[in-house]
C-alpha cells in the first residue's frame, strides 16, 4: 500500500532493486555451476585418456613364462630410424653373437647388449641392435622386437626374426635354460601372431657365408621343432619363395659381380657372426 504517488515510486524502485540483486546472485551461481562441471569433465576426460591407451599392439606388453628385458631395461639407445616388419614372418633363423663372449648374470649380459648395440650402430653404422632378440644369463633380451625390421641378415631380415644366443658356440652350448628359453621365445611370438605357426627355423650360414651361429649351436639347433634344410646355403636364396621380387634382383645383380671377382678373396671374408 501507498500512500500517494511518490510513495508508491519509492516502493516500487525499492522492489526492483531487490529483484535485479536477486538476479546477479543466481547468475553468479548458473556461472560458478558451469565451470565446476566443465572442470569434472575436463579431469575425467583425461584420467580415461592416461589409462586407456590407444588400442595398438605397441602399448601392449606381452608376459612370459620367462625372465625378459625391455630396451628400457638394458638401457637401450634410442634407434636412428625403424621399419615395419610385415608379420608373421615365415622364418626364425639363430645367431651366435661370437664377441661378446657368453655372459653369466644381469649385469654381464647388459654390458653385452649395450656393447653390441654400439657396436652396430657405430661401427656398423645401423639404425639399431641388429637382432630382434638376444638371449644370455637365462634372461631373454628386447633387440629391435617383433615389429620391427632386423638388420642380422643380409636378404633375409624381410622374412625373419632374428634371435642372438650371446656368445661363441663353435665348441660349447649355452646353458639349457638359454636353449629353452630361446625356444620359448619363439613359442610366444607364434601365440603372439608375429610368427607364423609353420615358420621355419634355420641357423644364419644358411642364408649368408658366415660361421654363425657356431658349430655346436648349429648342430643342436637341427633337432629343435621347425629346424629346416632349406635353405641350405645363400646359393638357395634365389629358390626362397617368401622373398620379394625386389631382393631377388639385388640377389641376381650381386651373383653376377661376384662372378667377375676372384672368388678365393671372397671366402678369407667369411665372417664370424
Ligand atoms: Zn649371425
Amino acid at each position: 500500500m501507498c500512500r500517494n504517488y511518490s510513495d508508491c515510486e519509492r516502493n516500487q524502485k525499492k522492489k526492483w532493486k531487490g529483484f535485479q540483486s536477486n538476479y546477479t546472485w543466481a547468475a553468479g551461481f548458473i556461472i560458478v555451476l558451469l565451470v565446476l562441471i566443465t572442470l569434472c569433465v575436463c579431469i575425467t576426460v583425461l584420467t580415461k585418456r592416461k589409462t586407456n591407451p590407444p588400442d595398438d599392439i605397441e602399448f601392449e606388453v606381452p608376459s612370459y613364462n620367462f625372465s625378459f628385458l625391455t630396451r628400457a631395461q638394458w638401457n637401450a639407445r634410442p634407434p636412428i630410424e625403424t621399419t615395419r616388419l610385415s608379420t608373421p614372418v615365415p622364418y626364425v633363423v639363430i645367431h651366435h653373437s661370437y664377441q661378446p663372449p657368453a655372459c653369466n648374470n644381469t649385469n654381464q649380459c647388459i654390458l653385452a647388449m649395450r656393447s653390441m648395440q654400439n657396436y652396430h650402430m657405430d661401427v656398423q653404422r645401423w639404425w639399431d641392435i641388429g637382432y630382434n632378440f638376444a638371449i644370455g644369463g637365462n634372461e631373454a633380451y628386447e633387440g629391435r622386437g617383433w615389429n620391427n625390421l632386423g638388420a642380422h641378415a643380409l636378404h633375409f631380415n624381410s622374412v625373419s626374426i632374428g634371435i642372438c644366443l650371446i656368445g661363441d658356440w663353435s665348441f660349447s652350448l649355452p646353458t639349457a635354460e638359454d636353449l629353452l628359453i630361446a625356444q620359448q621365445l619363439i613359442d610366444a611370438g607364434v601365440a603372439l601372431g608375429y610368427v607364423s605357426p609353420d615358420y621355419k627355423l634355420i641357423g644364419h650360414r644358411q642364408v649368408r657365408e658366415t660361421e654363425c651361429p657356431g658349430n655346436a649351436l648349429f648342430k643342436e639347433i637341427q633337432n629343435w621343432a621347425h629346424y629346416s634344410p632349406f635353405p641350405s646355403t645363400h646359393e638357395d636364396l634365389l629358390q626362397v619363395k617368401e622373398l620379394s621380387k625386389s631382393v631377388k634382383e639385388v640377389l641376381r645383380k650381386k651373383a653376377m659381380k661376384v662372378n667377375e671377382t676372384d672368388s678365393v678373396q671372397n671366402a678369407q671374408d667369411i665372417q664370424k657372426h
